[in-house]
C-alpha cells in the first residue's frame, strides 16, 4: 500500500497536492493551516479509499450472506488488521473501532466502573491517578467515575515548566491505585511526557494503564507492544483520516474487563426475551452499525503515513516546531510553553498584555489558521498560571515558509495590540 503514497515531506508541492483543501486563499492570502492538533486535513488517498467503498462495496457488515456484505466485512476487518499493525499491536492485543478518542476513553472509564460480566474494577476507596497534562477527554470521565463509585482521583501535577516526573508519581502509587490515565502528548502545550516510564511504574503497582495517544498518532507514534499499556485511544481526524472515527486498542485481557457501553445488535452471542449473552471481542464493544467507510479511511491514513515514512515526518515536524519556538521565544513579552520539548508538533504561547483571541483574529486576516483558548485543558493552563494561549500545530504539509509567515504575523499582532 505504501509505495502509492511515496512523497517527501521536504517536497512541499508533492505533499500539498495530496491535500487540495490547502490550495485556497483566505482574505486574499494563501491558507497556512496551522491548526492540526485540532484536526489535520484529509489526504487524497484516504478520500479515495472511502469513496471507493461507498461506490462499490457499501453494505452492512457481519450479518449478510450476499456479496456486498461480505466485501464490506472483509474491508472493515482488513482495516482493523492494518491499524493493529500500525500501532504495533501484538498477538495479545485487540482493536475496537470507536467514534474518536473521547468515545474510546469514555468506554474505558465506563467499562471499568460498571458491574456486569465482572465486578467493577473500580470500587469505593480505590484510587485513580490522572496526569495534570490531560485533555478534558481523559480527565472528566475519570472525575465522573470517581464521583459515581466513591473512588479517589489523584493528580500527577507537572512542574512549573509543564514536565511530568516519575519521582512525583511514585508517592501517588499504593495498593489501592487501580488506574493511571496519561497522555502521550499534551495538546495544550506540546509536552511529551516520559510515558514509557510512568506507565511501567503504574503497571508495577498493579494499576491498569490508559494512554491517550490522540496527539501522537501522526507524529512520534507509540509502539504499543513495547509499552506497559493496557488501553490506548486515538482519533482518525488527527492523523489525516476522517472525522468521527477512532479506536481503542489494548491488551485483550484488559478489554475483556470492560462492561460494554452500548448494548444492541452485533455485540451479542444469543438473546432471549429476558436475557442476552455477549459476543467475543472486538464485536462485544462495537454494538450497532459502525462507521465502515471511516474505518477504511483510518486504515488508509495509516498507510499514507507509513508511505511517507514516520521518521521523515517526525524529523520535519520537530524542525518546524524548533523554528517556530526559536522565533517566538525571541519576541519581547512572549512565553512559549514547554519550549524545551524536542519531540512535538505543537507550539503554544502567551504574550504579555495581549489576548490570544486577538492574535488569532489578526493571524486569520493573513490566512493563518491557529487555535486560541484553553484547548480543552483548562486545569493545566491554570496550574501553569498562564490562562488561554495561542497554539500553532504542524502537519507534514506545513513548510518553513509558513512558519516565517506565522512569526511575521505574530510580530505584527504584537505591534498592533501591545
Ligand atoms: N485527547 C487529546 C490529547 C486531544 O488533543 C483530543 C482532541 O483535541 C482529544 C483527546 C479528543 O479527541 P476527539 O475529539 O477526536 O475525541
Amino acid at each position: 500500500m505504501g509505495d502509492a503514497f511515496l512523497i517527501d515531506p521536504l517536497e512541499p508541492d508533492a505533499v500539498r497536492a495530496q491535500f487540495p483543501v490547502l490550495a485556497q486563499r483566505i482574505y486574499g492570502a494563501e491558507l497556512a493551516y496551522l491548526d492540526n492538533a485540532a484536526t489535520t486535513q484529509m489526504a487524497m488517498p484516504v478520500q479515495e479509499a472511502m469513496r471507493a467503498f461507498e461506490q462499490h462495496d457499501r453494505a452492512n457488515i457481519h450479518r449478510g450472506v450476499h456479496a456486498l456484505s461480505q466485501r464490506a466485512t472483509d474491508a472493515f476487518e482488513h482495516a482493523r488488521s492494518s491499524l493493529k499493525r500500525f500501532v504495533g499491536a501484538g498477538a495479545d492485543h485487540e482493536l475496537v473501532f470507536t467514534s474518536g478518542t473521547t468515545d474510546a476513553l469514555n468506554m474505558v472509564a465506563h467499562g471499568l466502573s460498571t458491574s456486569g460480566m465482572h465486578p467493577a474494577w473500580l470500587q469505593a476507596g480505590d484510587e485513580i491517578v490522572v496526569s495534570g497534562l490531560e485533555h478534558h477527554a481523559n480527565l472528566v470521565p475519570w472525575q465522573q467515575v470517581a464521583r459515581r463509585t466513591g473512588a479517589v482521583l489523584r493528580v500527577l501535577q507537572p512542574d512549573a515548566q509543564g514536565r511530568l516526573h516519575a519521582a512525583d508519581l511514585r508517592p501517588l502509587l499504593n495498593a489501592r491505585t487501580r488506574v493511571l490515565a496519561l497522555t502521550a502528548c499534551a495538546n495544550a502545550t506540546g509536552e511529551r511526557p516520559p510515558y514509557e516510564d510512568l506507565l511501567q511504574l503504574a503497571a508495577d503497582a498493579g494499576a491498569l494503564t490508559v494512554l491517550d495517544a490522540a496527539q501522537a498518532m501522526a507524529h512520534a507514534a507509540p509502539e504499543l507492544s513495547s509499552l506497559a499499556c493496557d488501553f490506548m485511544a486515538f482519533s482518525g481526524h488527527k492523523m489525516y483520516g476522517p472525522m468521527g472515527t477512532g479506536a481503542l486498542v489494548g491488551r485483550r485481557v484488559a478489554l475483556e474487563r470492560l462492561e460494554p457501553l452500548r448494548y444492541g445488535g452485533d455485540m451479542v452471542a444469543w438473546v432471549s426475551a429476558t436475557e442476552a449473552s455477549f459476543a467475543e471481542l472486538p464485536a462485544r464493544l462495537e454494538g450497532g452499525t459502525p462507521n465502515v467507510a471511516g474505518a477504511i479511511g483510518m486504515a488508509a491514513a495509516a498507510g499514507f503515513i507509513d508511505g511517507v515514512g514516520r521518521d521523515r515526518i517526525d524529523a520535519h515536524l520537530n524542525a518546524l516546531r524548533e523554528h517556530a519556538v526559536a522565533g517566538l521565544a525571541a519576541m519581547p513579552g512572549v512565553t512559549v510553553l514547554s519550549a524545551h520539548s524536542r519531540v512535538s508538533a505543537i507550539v503554544s504561547f502567551v504574550a504579555d498584555r495581549v489576548h490570544p483571541h486577538d492574535i488569532g483574529t489578526l493571524l486569520d486576516q493573513r490566512g493563518i489558521a491557529v487555535r486560541t483558548g484553553h484547548h480543552c485543558a483548562q486545569p493545566l493552563l491554570e496550574h501553569l498560571g498562564v490562562g488561554p494561549t495561542t497554539r500553532a500545530s504542524f502537519a507534514l504539509y506545513n513548510t518553513h515558509a509558513e512558519v516565517e509567515r506565522l512569526l511575521a504575523g505574530v510580530a505584527h499582532a504584537l505591534k498592533v495590540l501591545q
